[in-house]
């Protein structure tokens, strides 16, 4: 795996911290304690990692509950062979402060952050569920456009040469240089090993081996993911999430809170948006592969194709209208675009850049995707579809879709075209012997 790096040594006083450990902490710092309530002995302690790198543990005594996330110096999936830098603790509590002051309420409260111990107190996020779950089981979410459009557009432009003067966005840049670690996962697993032969790669046997050769091979695709890969490398636009799909995200019908920032640093902008919207249609496409009775779930498909739609054009709108009023950044100097045929002319130029913005959104948005289905880490929205030939048939209508819109970008100007073919390929039966 390229991502190995020789082991690290763990600096010193780190120490994993479960159940006794981690009561005994916590009880030493007043304001958790007194969050928490009565004595530390009576709290209980639950880990619930279900993610792919780190300990996870929900913390509740009679007053309250905290959630408590550790870094384990390696990845969590994988095991110790694969070592990976307990840093990324410190940059996830580092956008996470960032992200509280740019959208405020859209993500939890930081409690508390040990930097030695590679650990974040923050708000317990309860009846919260991870979006994901909810997307599986048919649930629509009527606040979450709303809210993670104003999460993207106040995160990314507020962030931006657009809005921020460019001394202050290049310390923004070298604070978070140093997460490269977690940008070389994203640069290997998505952007290298779906297109290559990888031992951790995964896809639905046998009715997906064809199509992930013909992955393999398709050199008109290995140039597309390059450039992409190219992009997400060297475009600092924004301090971007990094992680932005729906297991990042826990809802209740009434609010979104987006967790999990561990991949934050200076990319394009495209690479969130993309993220969503990849999520979204994959949860789509998935959603055949769930109903139990014909056209169960049509409300359900109904409620996610205008949520991709909207979640395009309320983002558009909300950064647009950011950039009329918080243009604070030396990009676009006022000075070069004065009286009305500049401020007209400027107009025009911030919907090419968005028109340009898309286009990357569409870019990540397929490759997202495909690493979601040939690459190393899956996703429920298919693995919980558990009739194999089912699952492969949702896939290879996500992965068609995908490789489209990787290869032939521009046939993709606005979002309803991107809606449109979705549910186009919906009845569409693949042929697994080719
Ligand atoms: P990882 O980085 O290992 O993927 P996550 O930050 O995604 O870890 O957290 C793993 C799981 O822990 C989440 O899927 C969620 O179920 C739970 N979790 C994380 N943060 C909170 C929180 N603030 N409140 C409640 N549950 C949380
Ligand atoms: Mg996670």
């Amino acid at each position: 795996m390229d991502s190995r790096v020789a082991p690290q040594p763990t600096p010193g006083g780190y120490r994993i911290l479960a159940d006794s450990a981690l009561r005994d902490y916590l009880g030493r710092l007043p304001a958790i304690a007194a969050r928490l309530g009565g004595l530390p002995e009576a709290w209980s302690v639950t880990e619930v990692g279900d993610g792919n790198l780190n300990l996870v543990f929900i913390v509740k005594g009679p007053s309250g509950g905290i959630a408590v996330k550790q870094a384990l110096p390696y990845v969590r999936l994988v095991g110790e062979s694969w070592p990976l830098p307990l840093s990324r603790a410190h940059y996830e509590h580092l956008a996470l402060t960032h992200q509280a002051r740019l959208a405020p309420g859209l993500v939890p409260a930081v409690l508390h952050h040990d930097e030695t111990l590679a650990l974040t107190a923050m708000e317990l996020l309860e009846p919260h569920i991870i979006m994901r779950k909810g997307l599986v089981a048919g649930t629509c979410y009527p606040r979450f456009v709303e809210d993670i459009t104003t999460f993207m557009a106040r995160t990314l432009f507020l962030s931006s040469d657009l809005a921020v003067p460019a001394a202050q966005k290049k310390e923004g840049i070298a604070a978070f240089a140093g997460n490269h670690a977690l940008c070389k996962i994203t640069e290997d697993l998505i952007f290298t090993d779906p297109y290559r032969k990888a031992e951790q790669n995964r896809w639905t046997q046998p009715y997906l081996d064809a199509t992930a050769a013909r992955f393999r091979e398709d050199l008109d695709l290995h140039v597309a993911i390059s450039r992409l890969k190219l992009k997400f490398m060297s475009s600092p636009e924004a301090l971007i999430h990094g992680d932005l799909h729906t297991g990042s995200i826990m809802v209740t019908e009434n609010e979104t809170k987006v967790i999990d920032p561990e991949f934050a640093f200076y990319g394009p902008m495209g690479f969130d948006v993309g993220a969503i919207i990849a999520n979204l249609l994959m949860a789509y496409f998935a959603s055949d592969g769930h109903e139990r009775e014909l056209s169960e779930r049509q409300a359900f498909e109904t409620w996610v194709l205008h949520a991709i739609e909207t979640v395009w054009t309320e983002f558009a709108g909300k950064f647009l209208a950011l950039w009329r009023s918080e243009a604070k950044g030396d990009a676009y100097p006022a000075i070069l675009f004065e009286g009305a045929a500049g401020a007209a002319r400027l107009e025009r130029e911030r919907q090419g850049y968005l028109n340009r913005l898309f286009q990357d959104t569409v870019g990540f948005a397929a490759a997202k995707t495909i690493r979601r289905i040939l690459g190393l880490a899956h996703n429920i929205d298919f693995e919980l579809i558990e009739d194999l030939k089912r699952r492969a048939v949702c896939e290879a209508r996500s992965l068609h879709l995908a490789r489209t819109m990787m290869l032939d970008t521009p046939s993709f100007p606005t979002i309803d075209k991107v809606t449109k073919a979705a549910r186009a390929l919906r009845g569409w039966q693949p042929d697994f012997s080719r």
